[in-house]
């Protein structure tokens, strides 16, 4: 948890010394930055070894902020959390009439994530992928009101086929979410947005091993892997990825696009034999950025994983630090982090 060998990482990317205190409050902090030359660099140890950091305590704020005369904050990865380092210190240096700016990085955030999808270049193509609906839920209803096309991929895609009657055998599926399924499905129809479901699936038979994972949960072995175009899945199965009828058609909508928006795996990509739909939709995100000059955009999370495994990380136009924040911003929220910046530009 410490930050100590932070101070060292940062030393060598500045090319300077960096000196680094054990506490981030206190007199021994305030000494130390007291006695700063112009041009020092001073590393304050994690704030996190103070519950008052995520209590937002407004004590504890102020104690942070004794040291500041301005506050940058490049932390788009936390900004959705309103914690004493995130918000609380920017209330107190702003009250004191010092600027509170968002850091190169989180201007970058605001930039690809916010300006960039308010006023897309068209076609915007959204690709929406991972485990559950619930999650994205909001992400989906708000870009049904922007995009042109919606593809969706992951286990999420089986709640809506469970939505539109279809058997989902083992695949994971939110039954309790199939109302919300629905809703947006009437909304993209009622809006002309295409939504694309998969057409055909990597499906195989899920079995419990003796082996137990690092949570203490049985592995599970998946047998029999096969594709299968049955939009009812075997009762034995679960869908584990889309197949390559899919990836075909989501190729050529990404293809057409101008400004791609990605979030989230279109398949449990983890395992190879489940990997092959998430890696040709990074690699026709990479080509239409590449060839077509569309703006591609990766809202974070597993996607960037797997762009970075298949070393098409460069090859996109922007891939989002945030997890949590970025979906929490594309769902339209204010998020804490940023509201605290008077100065976001
Ligand atoms: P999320 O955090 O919601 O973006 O979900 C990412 C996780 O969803 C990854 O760990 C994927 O392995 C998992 N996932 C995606 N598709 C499936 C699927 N069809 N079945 C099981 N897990 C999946």
């Amino acid at each position: 948890m410490s930050l100590r060998p932070v101070a060292q990482k940062l030393a060598d990317l500045l090319g300077r010394h960096v000196a680094f205190a054990d506490d981030c409050i206190g007199e021994k902090v305030e000494k130390t930055a007291g006695a700063l030359q112009p041009g020092d660099v001073l590393l304050l140890e994690n704030v996190r070894y103070y519950n008052e950091e995520e209590a937002n305590d407004p004590a504890f704020a102020q104690k942070l902020a004794k040291v500041a005369d301005v506050y940058v904050n490049d932390a788009f990865g936390a900004a959705h959390r309103a914690h004493a380092s995130t918000e609380g210190v920017a209330r107190v240096v702003a009250q004191r009439g010092g600027q509170c700016a968002a850091g190169l990085l989180m201007e970058r955030e605001l930039k690809f994530l916010g300006d960039e999808l308010e006023k897309p270049a068209r076609p915007f193509v959204v690709l929406l992928g991972g485990a559950k609906v619930s999650d994205k839920i909001q992400v989906i209803d708000r870009l049904l009101d922007k995009a042109e096309a919606l593809l969706i991929g992951g286990a999420m895609a089986y709640t809506f086929r469970l939505a539109q009657g279809y058997k989902t055998g083992k695949s994971l599926v939110e039954p309790d979410k199939v109302d919300v399924a629905k809703a947006a499905l009437a909304k993209a129809k009622q809006r002309g947005v295409k939504f694309l479901l998969p057409a055909d699936d990597v499906v195989a038979v899920p079995v419990k091993t003796d082996k137990l994972d690092k949570k203490g949960k049985p592995v599970i072995d998946y047998q029999n892997v096969r594709v299968s175009a049955d939009m009812n899945c075997p009762d034995d199965a679960a869908g584990l990825d889309i197949g390559p009828k899919t990836v075909a058609a989501y190729a050529a909508e990404i293809a057409g696009a101008k400004t791609i928006l990605w979030n989230g795996p279109m398949g449990l990509f983890e395992d190879k034999r489940f990997a092959d739909g998430t890696n040709a939709v990074a690699r026709a995100v990479a080509d239409a950025t590449q060839k077509n000059g569309a703006k591609s955009i990766i809202g974070g999370g597993d996607s960037v994983k797997a762009l970075n495994k298949a070393r098409l990380g460069d090859k996109v136009t922007f891939m989002s630090t945030g997890g949590g924040a970025s979906l929490e911003f594309l769902e339209g929220k204010v998020l804490p982090g940023v509201a605290a910046l008077s100065d976001k530009s």
